[in-house]
């Protein structure tokens, strides 16, 4: 089996309302680029990474000299290929590596007629649990502003009847610290017997993260995420909370991930598909977690059914996944892999069981999507519909106003 052909096509996907973070928002839909490798023998594998557009078409085109002919079973000389580590100062790849490591597994999972999970030592769980990223939101269509505690334990109560969360993440960031620390406590209050987890998006000043953590402690946390920037910081308040700490913002690479064992900074590193290079990486990675007794957890950043394929792929074959997953998924409206969104079922999605990755295009889907992005174009992830003129800075010196409800609806 060789390498033919490499196909990107961007779609836009919209979610039920814009989702407000530390950097700005997802301004009412997600924009990713879906890959699709062709084999010689006629098989197609998928991929898919996060943004999109001609840039990273135009990316994806480019490396078609690079794999032309290229065997997808051999995964490790793929790597070096195009994601040579001592090149990516100057070309770095990762993300693409990781469409095309996808696509790979599954090409060789459909070749061989197995599910990627045993290419990667089998599964030990038939559903991965997901925890319910809530989202401080914009208003949009029949769905109101998530910005005040009520709202928000609205939300989740209505997600947790809806998909059966027991863990819940709240992204925060958005407004000052005191005012998530209300929302979070409210969620606790609200929730009882369930988890919790907090991420500000790395936003904090280390005296506000400190004040942050230490105000949460008797609750029932799973960890503390990202409450500020840089493993210095992080181990900072490592020192001074009796959290555990996780991270996806500095513990996102192998030498990190060293520094992290010889001087621990995050308890926690939340594994992401993409940013680490594939689902391989993860599993590495996990190793080492798993030597070094580091906690591990699949990180979303924004997936669509082929990028969902592989956390799941991921979270059945980590022993060490004591922790619920993160998706957005459930703030989608709809997906562009065959039956549609897939389901959750007591907090949990179904481990697929088909080969490869064990999805497929709806191609309908895919045209519909390809033209609504065509029609609404991408959109500045690190700018605030909301607040015009505003830029992030960290730590955030500008958070958003509690007290003033903001609709951007034209
Ligand atoms: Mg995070």
């Amino acid at each position: 089996m060789r390498i033919a052909d490499i196909r990107a096509t961007t779609v836009a996907v919209p979610l039920e309302a814009p989702l407000r973070h530390s950097n700005g928002a997802h301004w009412g839909r997600f924009v990713r680029t879906i890959v699709e490798v062709e084999a010689d023998n006629g098989l197609i594998g998928l991929g898919e990474m996060g943004g999109g557009g001609e840039s990273a078409e135009s990316a994806f085109r480019a490396l078609k000299p690079y794999l032309e002919g290229h065997d997808p079973f051999q995964l490790e000389a793929l790597r070096f290929k195009i994601a040579n580590p001592t090149a990516s100062l100057y070309n770095n790849r990762t993300q693409l590596l990781a469409a095309i490591e996808f696509a790979c597994l599954d090409l060789i999972g459909r070749h061989l007629g197995v599910p990627v999970c045993d290419l990667l030592g089998g599964r030990l769980r038939d559903r991965v649990p997901f925890a319910s990223y809530l989202f401080f939101r914009y208003a949009a269509g029949e769905h109101g502003e998530i910005r005040t505690p009520e709202q928000l334990v609205a939300h989740a109560a209505a997600l947790k009847e809806a998909h059966g969360f027991t863990v819940h993440k709240l992204k925060g960031g958005v407004f000052p610290p005191d005012h998530e620390l209300e929302c979070y406590r409210a969620l606790a209050a609200a929730f009882p017997g369930d988890r919790l987890r907090y991420d500000p998006n790395a936003v904090l000043s280390v005296a506000e993260g400190l004040r942050f953590g230490r105000a949460i402690e008797g609750l029932n946390n799973d960890y503390l995420e990202d409450p500020v920037w840089g493993l210095e910081g992080l181990r900072t308040v490592r020192e001074q909370v009796r959290i555990p700490l996780a991270t996806n913002t500095v513990v996102v690479n192998f030498e990190q991930l060293a520094s992290n064992v010889l001087r621990r900074s995050a308890d926690v590193v939340l594994l992401d598909t993409t940013f680490w290079g594939g689902i391989r990486p993860c599993v590495k990675a996990a190793g080492v977690c798993e030597t070094f007794q580091l906690g591990v957890a699949v990180h979303s950043s924004g997936e669509l059914g082929v990028q969902l394929a592989t956390m799941l792929h991921l979270g059945a074959v980590l022993p060490n996944l004591t922790y619920a997953a993160d998706a957005h998924y459930h703030q989608l409206t709809d997906d562009v892999i065959e039956g549609g969104r897939m389901a959750y079922s007591e907090g949990a999605i179904a481990v697929p069981s088909g080969p490869g990755l064990g999805v497929s295009l709806d191609r309908e889907k895919v045209a519909r999507y390809a033209e609504f992005y065509r029609e609404t174009g991408g959109y500045p992830y690190d700018r605030d519909p909301g607040r015009p003129g505003w830029y992030p800075t960290v730590p955030n010196e500008r958070f958003a106003d509690p007290d003033i409800s903001v609709d951007i609806r034209p």
